[in-house]
């Protein structure tokens, strides 16, 4: 009995210290992509010149306390952030994913849900790159998924959850208050929770407006920034409570 909950433990140690890595690469999107839009994608430290993505992709990780490890300017995401909280996403997916194996299909999502928040977070926009390469990536696994387990119907209804999900939130783009890179992350989380199910999509999609309401009010108390609220990070943390609670 204790032998086996050490095991569980040292189990979640490993899938977060795996997680914690796959967040140092996320501090490089994130310092990658964190730029006004129409700017290209940054190589460079801003500070001292100081080359981090070269040429051809090669990675120089960046420190996790945030600095340039050069010049010691405030570059990318927050000290520890994009590390700490994709660990914990990492070790969270398997509580999430029922069947135990779909934790993969959640470990494919974290590291581009922590990035696309933390750069929604930074420059209130959405790059496409990360979205479409986290949305193509996830419906190649399902697909896959599908036809080994033989459940075209858990696909189809990813595919429709996907379309509805996604009309829904251009609805509101058109009537304003949306970005188009917000429609399009709620097309991916549309298809994921609809993997799941369809009560998966009510309460991750409601918990999300929920979420987005509840900070505005909050800001509005206390007189903090909210009424320009990026909406990215509240439709992932709604995608979270949906895969939480509507189980399946
Ligand atoms: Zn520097």
């Amino acid at each position: 009995m204790t032998e086996g909950v050490g095991m569980a433990v040292a189990g979640w140690v490993v899938v977060f210290v795996v997680g914690f890595g796959v967040g140092s690469l996320v501090r490089v999107v994130v310092f990658r992509y964190a730029v006004p839009a129409g700017a290209p994608p940054r190589r460079e430290c801003v500070g001292c010149g100081e080359v981090v993505v070269a040429a051809g992709g090669v990675v120089r990780p960046l420190s996790v306390r945030g600095r340039c490890r050069w010049c010691g300017v405030r570059v990318g995401a927050a000290p520890w952030v994009a590390e700490v909280v994709t660990g914990l996403g990492f070790v969270g997916a398997p509580a999430v994913a029922a069947p135990v194996w779909t934790a993969v299909v959640w470990w494919w999502l974290v590291p581009f849900a922590v990035a696309s928040a933390l750069v929604d977070v930074s420059v209130r926009r959405l790059p496409d790159r990360l979205v479409g390469v986290a949305g193509v990536g996830l419906v190649v696994i399902l697909a896959g998924v599908a036809v080994v387990q033989g459940r075209p119907g858990a696909f189809a209804r990813a595919a429709a959850a996907g379309v509805v999900v996604g009309v829904v939130h251009l609805a509101m783009a058109a009537v304003g208050g949306m970005g188009m890179g917000d429609v399009k992350l709620a097309v991916v989380v549309g298809v994921g929770l609809g993997w799941a199910g369809w009560s998966c999509v009510l309460v991750g999609t409601g918990a999300a407006f929920v979420l987005a309401a509840l900070w505005v009010a909050v800001a509005l108390v206390t007189g903090g920034p909210g009424a320009r609220v990026p909406f990215g990070p509240f439709l992932i943390a709604g995608a979270c409570v949906g895969l939480a609670a509507g189980g399946a």
